[in-house]
């Protein structure tokens, strides 16, 4: 597809991070995590590092939140390069890969109801592996449709810069995936994948709960022409229940009046073993040594490795 570059005050040919989160509530631990993990990679390469936010799923997003989250970043010194992109202003951009995948007749109308599917085996995100009800056309043109994704059924293989090798049978693991909405809402799936070419990210640095949608992107990146970026999937914090930090479990948010020992923290949470003595320092000198301290191979491998305590 075409490529408008989203910002020109960037530069070409470097390295780019970033950092997407969606703004359904304050920044927490595990989030945290992940904008260190990308800022620090991106920087220690000396390339840049984005803040995107993923608004796209508009009724979920909480008013108020997406600049608590930029406040905070600003507040542990985690600053960006170039302007915010909001998901929310992105639709042409998103309508237009779709046009594309219609084109190539690779996106169908689908008119099944949640319900229609609640019986069928689930993939790892939780989705059911849509059985093909509607990949000749829909089964009741009446009702509102999403749009899918046809699947050819090869094993996708990547490599993992953090968690090694990962491999993924789309069509039987996934099944034909959702790429607009019953509501006329662009996924996640497809927007992640258009933002990062417009964006010109080479490095997408996130949490484990994301490895499993990572073949589903290269998959799309293949059939809409865009470049692939490098993946790392950092391993997801987890509460004492085993249940990952998010905040519809209500993970509290970050000191913003004293965010030092929550990077700390991360660091440690990290593998990078930061010194003792730095533990109740200003984000500044903790990010000073991290800066030059950082090491990718230190993160331990595993999705989830440990309990945030
Ligand atoms: N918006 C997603 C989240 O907050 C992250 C998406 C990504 O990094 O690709 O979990």
């Amino acid at each position: 597809m075409d490529k408008p570059s989203v910002d020109k005050t960037l530069s070409t040919g470097r390295i780019r991070g970033r950092f997407a989160p969606s703004p359904t509530g304050p920044l927490h631990f595990g989030s945290l995590v992940a904008a260190l993990g990308s800022f620090l990679e991106a920087r220690r390469r000396g390339g840049e590092w984005l803040v995107r936010m993923e608004d796209v799923d508009v009724p979920r997003t909480v008013p108020g939140s997406a600049e608590a989250i930029l406040r905070t970043l600003e507040r542990c010194g985690l600053l960006w390069d170039g302007p915010v992109l909001y998901q929310s202003q992105r639709t042409a951009r998103y309508q237009a890969a779709l046009d594309e995948l219609q084109r190539t007749r690779l996106a169908y109308p689908c008119s099944c109801t949640r319900r229609d599917l609640a019986d069928y085996p689930r993939g790892r995100d939780g989705a059911p592996i849509y059985p093909g009800y509607c990949c000749n056309g829909p089964r009741h043109p009446d009702r509102p449709c999403a749009m899918r994704l046809r699947l050819p059924d090869t094993l996708l293989t990547f490599q993992d810069a953090i968690q090694g090798e990962y491999r993924q049978q789309l069509a039987t693991e996934v099944g034909d995936f959702v790429i607009r909405r019953a509501d006329g809402l662009f996924a996640y799936q497809l927007a992640v994948v258009v933002d990062d070419a417009d964006q010109g990210v080479t490095e997408v640095i996130r949490g484990s709960d994301l490895l499993d949608s990572t073949p589903r992107q290269i998959y799309l990146q293949r059939v809409l022409g865009l470049p692939t970026p490098r993946y790392g999937h950092l391993p997801v914090v987890v509460d004492t229940h085993g249940n990952k930090l998010s905040k519809q479990t209500h993970a509290p948010p970050i000191d913003d009046r004293n965010p030092g020992p929550a990077l700390w923290n991360a660091l440690e949470f990290l593998g990078q073993s930061p010194p003792l003595k730095l533990a109740n320092s200003r984000s500044g000198e903790i990010l000073d040594w991290a800066r030059t301290h950082w090491r990718l191979e230190k993160i331990p491998t595993g999705v989830q490795v440990r309990s945030s305590g």
